[in-house]
């Protein structure tokens, strides 16, 4: 990764800690940047009085701003770098620093991909001009790529990045109208802050309208939770290496297989241990309440913990004989292997007790 492309915006940051006079900053950095803190944390001491103490805790999205524990060693406003803000509060004050990424990949390799997704998508509105017959023809025609049964009115191509890379997204829509394409950018609901983005566990700009994807970004952690939510042919675009490919059918189907098996492996299973992620972001208590109520019906024993980094080391030794995460829904997705013991999402769990049929297809568990 060029480290040097990235440009970390500082000036509100200094701007606030002179205006308010403030003495101690926490500093919070994503794991990617971390070997930077150092020097943000130099640039930040020289320019203002205050001192700067690093949260060097794993931090790996908004929802886990530093909360107010923190007061407890005199910190007074949190700098949370490289996400954007949530709909949540940690009780802290805290200026959120955009870090952006300035170097813009070619799109023509991306194209073919595009061709042939938008080829797929404009055979499924097509299909739907036709009612089905039956239910069995309706699943047929209208199945995506998780198994359900999702109508589209329209295969307009949306366009998405991840927080470093959004500002691009206007330019890379002109390139791929001028293509041919009719883009657009989706614009989700009140946890996301900006047009197209996408974070691993919230997805709700989607709409019917749109009949694939493209992905301005890096890695295939969005690119999984995308195509797992909606089911949708996703091309990825990485300004990193230039490369351009899609998240294919295969890899989904073999993480639905993996689901598959660990609610299988649950359904026989009397000992539940229901996870209550204590982060600011992450905490659905309601959920791990209903969920054990729901246990208790069936006549499961369930136990409700509450944690704030979910570990095998923290978690494997308890007698229970499942999990059922409430807190990052990518902790079950894309860690189960690393647990002894499976690791379950809020929906696979009403599969398991029967509420919910997996022939309907799979619902991706997002936080809103
Ligand atoms: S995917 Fe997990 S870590 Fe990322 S924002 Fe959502 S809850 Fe937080």
């Amino acid at each position: 990764m060029d480290l040097e492309a990235h440009e970390f915006q500082l000036d509100d940051l200094v701007e606030r800690i002179k205006a308010n006079d403030t003495r101690l900053v926490a500093l919070q950095v994503p794991e990617g940047l971390k070997m930077q803190a150092f020097e943000m944390m130099d640039t930040i001491e020289s320019e203002t009085s205050a001192r700067v103490v690093l949260s060097a805790d794993p931090c790996y999205g908004a929802c886990d701003l530093v909360h107010d524990k923190m007061k407890n060693i005199g910190v007074e406003l949190v700098a949370h770098m490289g996400h954007s803000q949530m709909n949540i509060d940690s009780g802290m004050d805290t200026q959120f620093i955009p870090v952006t990424y300035n170097r813009s990949p070619e799109i023509a390799p991306v194209i073919p991909i595009l061709n042939t997704h938008r080829d797929i998508a404009i055979q499924r509105v097509n299909n739907a001009i036709e009612p089905p017959s039956s239910e069995v023809e309706a699943v047929l025609k209208f199945e995506d790529m998780v198994g359900r049964v999702s109508p589209l009115t329209d295969s307009k191509l949306g366009l998405v990045g991840s927080i470093q890379h959004l500002h691009l997204l206007p330019t890379y829509k002109k390139y791929l109208e001028d293509a041919g394409f009719d883009v657009t950018i989706p614009v989700g609901g009140a946890r996301l802050s900006f047009p197209g983005q996408v974070l691993g566990c919230n997805y709700s700009g989607d709409d019917p309208t749109v009949g694939h994807y493209l992905f301005l970004g890096s890695g295939d952690f969005h690119p999984i939770g995308l195509v797992m939510h909606t089911g949708k042919p996703l091309a990825m675009l990485d300004p990193y290496t230039d490369e351009a490919s899609e998240m294919g059918r295969e890899r989904i189907e073999r993480i639905l297989r993996q689901r598959s098996a660990l609610i299988m492996s649950s359904m026989d299973k009397q000992r539940f241990g229901i996870l209550i992620g204590s982060k600011p972001g992450q905490m659905r208590r309601n959920l791990a309440m209903r969920m054990k109520n729901k246990l208790k019906k069936h006549g499961k024993n369930a136990y409700l913990m509450a944690m704030e980094h979910v570990g095998p080391e923290l978690i494997d030794f308890y007698p229970v004989d499942v999990f059922v995460n409430t807190a990052c829904p990518r902790i079950a997705i894309d860690d189960a292997v690393k647990y002894d013991k499976p690791m379950i999402t809020p929906y696979e769990l009403e599969v398991v007790l029967g509420e919910k049929k997996w022939e309907d297809g799979y619902q991706f568990d997002e936080i809103h």
